[in-house]
């Protein structure tokens, strides 16, 4: 029998090279436990875990709806772009390209209505609300996307699909002068939210954005201008007027990703109508299909009800850290869920989320001091272990609570190392690298700036230091403890002073 090599395995008498994704995070000598992963996602079409074919090897386009600029995203959106940063790295992190295309809803009946409350044009309007958003993105750590394009800047890619739907027979011009799309003319109707299409009436039109699955009928493509519109319209070849909000989605992500892409996201509210209409304007249009995979997101929800502007039962990112919390406990909580689970959002949810993050944050400190003598078999199976299940579990339709159960596992089980002083220095930075590489999917633990010492802790702790050279042990003790009432512990160790974060 051939010597056991880690690096590679066989399949009958082929040998195979092991993808070691963690590579870069650690030189402990470790390997993947399993063999190139294949990343499953549940997919909305056919309601099962597909494995992920990508249209172009090592590459995936991906479009996700972006926010409707006419007020700030509650967190119940930031649920959405959360989980859609969340797989974004995930893909990043098993080395795929990801081309990342995220509209900006820039008109619609809401933004009009708003600019018109405003008494301002739509574009300054929408340009307020596009420009919080991106400043909330930010600070929820989400990673750009590739391109935001705007609605109000594609209408010419809009009116063109619409005019190929008018020639084929399939869009039709109502007596209002609104051009519909006729939904018994494409069989495939349905084929998303599973909608009984039987129940469709004939020539029945909605010409609103947002209706029920039991209103489903011809919808607007394109709406001739009506008072109600003011200074809202385009004048194109279809009349003076304005898009429907799916042809929107319909022509931007086309438009970027080409007429067949790879993943399409949105929350699931977004199913029905708004998803299913985009399908059937793209392929009636083009006679290909329009998405291979569609991943919807659960809502957030308050006290059991989806949280929404129009139930009022909502907070913005800014309400939530103007009481104080911190974006990256928000971030976590969004994200630790899975993404097809619903979840009610609580104040103690968001502790649990802070404490968890610290419990990162204080173990990477602890990583710095040791300085025991290494070379334990154990260390080596932890990350083995670690490196296994968190990327089995991610893997797996993004089961993010596995993945994290098994960090937190192994934070606990390396805490009894160095308690025991059994890692030595070298492989307390290896270990801190693999959990900074695990980072880079999650985003959860601050970058080292963000958790410097409070001026008024280096006083205090500057202050401690004078009272022990002098035994004032008095002095000493009471700067320990107003240091604990801000939350900070500090411990003398061979290095020096270190401190962290405590529960105050
Ligand atoms: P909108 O700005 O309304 O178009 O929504 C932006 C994204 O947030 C869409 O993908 C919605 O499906 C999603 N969304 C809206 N409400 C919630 C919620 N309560 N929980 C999770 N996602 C939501
Ligand atoms: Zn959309």
């Amino acid at each position: 029998m051939p010597p056991f090599d880690r690096n590679f395995y066989s399949i009958g008498s082929v040998r195979i090279e092991r993808l070691n994704i963690f590579a870069q995070a650690t030189s402990l000598g470790t390997y993947m436990s399993h063999v190139a992963p294949k990343f499953k996602l549940f997919n909305t079409l056919t309601r099962q875990k597909e494995d992920l074919q990508t249209i172009t090897p090592g590459k995936v386009g991906m479009y996700t709806c972006g926010p409707t600029v006419y007020d700030y995203p509650h967190i119940g959106n930031f649920r959405a772009f959360v989980f859609e940063d969340l797989l974004k790295r995930w893909l990043q992190f098993r080395g795929f390209q990801v081309t990342h295309v995220m509209n900006l809803t820039d008109v619609d009946d809401k933004t009009i209505k708003g600019s018109q409350t405003q008494a301002k044009p739509l574009r300054e309007y929408t340009n307020f609300f596009a420009n919080a958003f991106f400043q909330d993105i930010k600070v929820l750590n989400i990673e750009p996307a590739t391109v935001y394009p705007r609605a109000t800047d594609h209408i010419p890619e809009m009116v063109s699909i619409i005019k190929t739907l008018l020639q084929k027979g399939i869009a039709y011009c109502g007596e209002d002068g609104s051009v519909y799309f006729a939904v018994s003319k494409f069989p495939k109707y349905g084929k998303l939210s599973h909608i009984s299409v039987q129940e469709l009436k004939v020539g029945a039109r909605v010409s609103q954005d947002e209706y029920a699955k039991e209103e489903a009928q011809d919808f607007a493509l394109w709406k001739a201008w009506t008072p109600e519109d003011g200074d809202v319209y385009w004048e194109t070849e279809l009349g003076k007027g304005r898009p429907g909000w799916h042809i929107e989605c319909s022509a931007m992500s086309m438009k970027y990703l080409g007429e067949t892409f790879d993943i399409h996201c949105g929350g699931v509210d977004n199913m029905f109508p708004h998803h299913e209409n985009e399908i059937a304007q793209s392929e009636a249009a083009t006679g290909k299909t329009f998405v291979n995979y569609w991943m919807h997101n659960e809502h957030l929800l308050v006290e059991g009800k989806k949280m929404a502007k129009r139930l009022g039962n909502f907070y913005t990112l800014r309400d939530l850290l103007s009481k104080g919390l911190d974006p990256l406990a928000i971030r976590y909580l969004l994200l630790s869920t899975h993404y097809r689970q619903q979840f009610n959002f609580t104040f103690e949810g968001l502790e649990a989320a802070k404490s968890a993050i610290e419990r990162l944050t204080n173990f990477l400190r602890r990583l710095k001091d040791a300085n025991g003598k290494g070379g334990s078999r154990k260390v080596n199976e932890l990350t083995e272990k670690v490196e296994g299940c968190f990327g089995e579990a991610m893997d797996d339709d993004l089961n993010v609570s596995v993945a994290l159960a098994s960090l937190f596992d192994f934070v606990r089980d390396v805490n009894n190392l160095l308690d025991a002083n059994e890692l030595s220095r070298e492989e307390g930075t290896m270990v801190s690298k693999l959990i900074s590489n695990l980072d880079k999917v999650l985003g959860v633990i601050p970058k080292p700036q963000e958790e410097a010492l409070p001026a008024e802790a280096q006083v205090l702790i500057e202050q401690r230091e004078e009272a022990r050279k002098i035994k004032d042990w008095k002095t000493a003790d009471a700067a320990r403890a107003q240091l604990k009432a801000m939350g900070i512990a500090i411990e003398d160790t061979a290095q020096g002073i270190r401190w962290k974060r405590i529960r105050a």
